[in-house]
């Protein structure tokens, strides 16, 4: 099969590693990809949302099947595209349908459905600019601390959780009236505050079956001990040590179960990953936030631990046979450390040279903001690259990590170095 994947950062590379061992990948391009997927792969430098660059690209290399890394062209309606296209529509996309990619898209969306499917998560209600004085109303219902989400897509910027009633109301005000983010905060949901430990439940589907997969825990924040600014992700651990067999039934039954057929009931076609947010409170599992992708840094944790051939689930999603797939994982745990440019994530620095990637024996490199310059792999983001180890416990796992990290260079580098201290 030829095989295109959407994206450029380490979940993109971790694809391209685990789809490129398929003996059914005879083909594979990544776009735009980077100096990891470059490796192992043909990068072509289109964007993910260009759809008719990429409409291009999958007739003229003939390509069979597109798996999706991010959410923009999924919530943009990139399935729908192909779908609608006569000379496309024989191609299998791995990822929802614009109608299901607004269970990410929109937050409020989100809500409903998992109100309508009788889905724990926090109680909320959504308001928008001509609402501003019952959101104030419904902030002051609340205890502190307060949680205003913007609904649409802002990055991972758009949830403020405040301590004070004013500054939450001031907030408010801020997303609906001066809109703080833009077009994402036309509408913003007030969500209870729920206390508890997070953890990432990844489930796949062809719309009918599904199988779940590892679980996994990222780190957020920039500095150790959970501190600082929120990041796209500065590391993850598979499988969760607290998410025991009876907790993993309850996500089962309660929420993975009643999402797949609330999906069929409310006829959002839906073929793919779905990340489950989820927070502990008690015993019991909610739901946060409902993804329409794999994360990252978390698939760079939960993809190496899994056996399958990866193309063979991709072949059995789009062909809506996936309930014949067994899934088969990996016993050991698999952490990843991300490797991040300093200053990050607010300003940094690009085009700095890294070394010492051909020295790491003991993990795996998944390359994220990293490119070729000339054959030299340079800095070109945030987050550069995110070093994966195994290990039969997760404690060997992360040794292992840091140990590689300490073979490896780039002015200004920077990690968290508490990555699973916490379980
Ligand atoms: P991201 O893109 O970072 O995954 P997001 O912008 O899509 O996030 P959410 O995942 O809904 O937004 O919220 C971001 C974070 O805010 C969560 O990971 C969680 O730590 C916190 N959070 C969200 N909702 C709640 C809540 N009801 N109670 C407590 N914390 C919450």
């Amino acid at each position: 099969m030829t095989i295109l994947i959407l994206g450029s950062g380490g979940r993109e590379h971790t694809f391209a590693w685990k789809i490129s061992q398929s003996p059914k990948c005879i083909n594979l391009y990544v776009a735009p990809g980077n100096s990891g997927t470059a490796e192992i792969a043909t990068n072509v430098p289109i964007g993910v949302t260009d759809f008719q660059s990429i409409k291009t690209l999958v007739l003229e290399k003939e390509i069979d099947m597109v798996v999706v890394g991010p959410e923009d062209p999924l919530v943009q309606g990139v399935h729908d595209f192909f779908l609608q296209d006569e000379a496309l529509k024989h191609v299998a996309v791995i990822g929802p349908e614009k109608a299901a990619a607004e269970l990410e898209g929109s937050k409020e969306f989100a809500k409903e459905f998992l109100y309508r499917h009788n889905i724990p998560t926090a109680a909320y209600q959504s308001f928008d600019a001509s609402s501003v004085e019952a959101g104030y109303a419904f902030l002051e219902t609340l205890k502190a601390p307060y949680v205003l989400k913007a609904d649409g897509l802002a990055a991972g910027k758009g949830v403020l959780i405040l301590n004070d009633l004013e500054e939450a109301k001031a907030e408010l005000k801020s997303m609906l009236v001066d809109a703080k983010f833009g077009a994402a905060s036309t509408k913003v949901v007030i969500e209870e505050f729920l206390d508890g430990i997070e953890l990432s439940c990844f489930v796949l589907t062809d719309g009918k079956n599904y199988k779940i997969l590892p679980t996994a825990k990222d780190y957020k924040r920039i500095g150790e001990g959970d501190t600082g600014l929120n990041t796209g992700g500065m590391g993850a651990v598979s499988p969760v040590p607290f998410a025991t067999e009876e907790f993993l039934n309850k996500i089962e039954e309660r929420i993975v179960k009643p999402t797949i057929s609330g999906l069929q009931k409310d006829n959002l076609p839906y073929k793919g990953f779905v990340f489950i947010g989820l927070i502990k409170v008690g015993d019991d599992p909610k739901v946060i936030e409902y993804n329409v992708r794999m994360g990252d840094p978390e698939t760079e944790v939960v993809l190496p631990r899994l056996k399958n051939d990866l193309v063979e689930i991709f072949q059995a999603i789009a062909n809506q046979t996936l309930d014949t797939i067994e899934i088969e994982i990996d016993e050991r745990a698999a952490t990843t450390v991300m490797l991040v440019s300093g200053g990050y994530p607010e300003a940094y620095e690009k085009g700095k040279v890294i070394t010492g990637v051909n020295d790491i024996t003991d993990s795996i490199a998944f390359h994220a903001g990293a490119k070729l310059e000339d054959d030299t792999i340079v800095t070109s983001g945030g987050r550069v690259m995110a070093i994966t180890s195994y290990g039969d416990t997760y404690q060997e796992a992360i040794k292992k990590s840091y140990q590689s990290i300490d073979k490896l260079h780039f002015d200004k580098m920077n990690y968290r170095k508490d990555i699973g201290f916490d379980l």
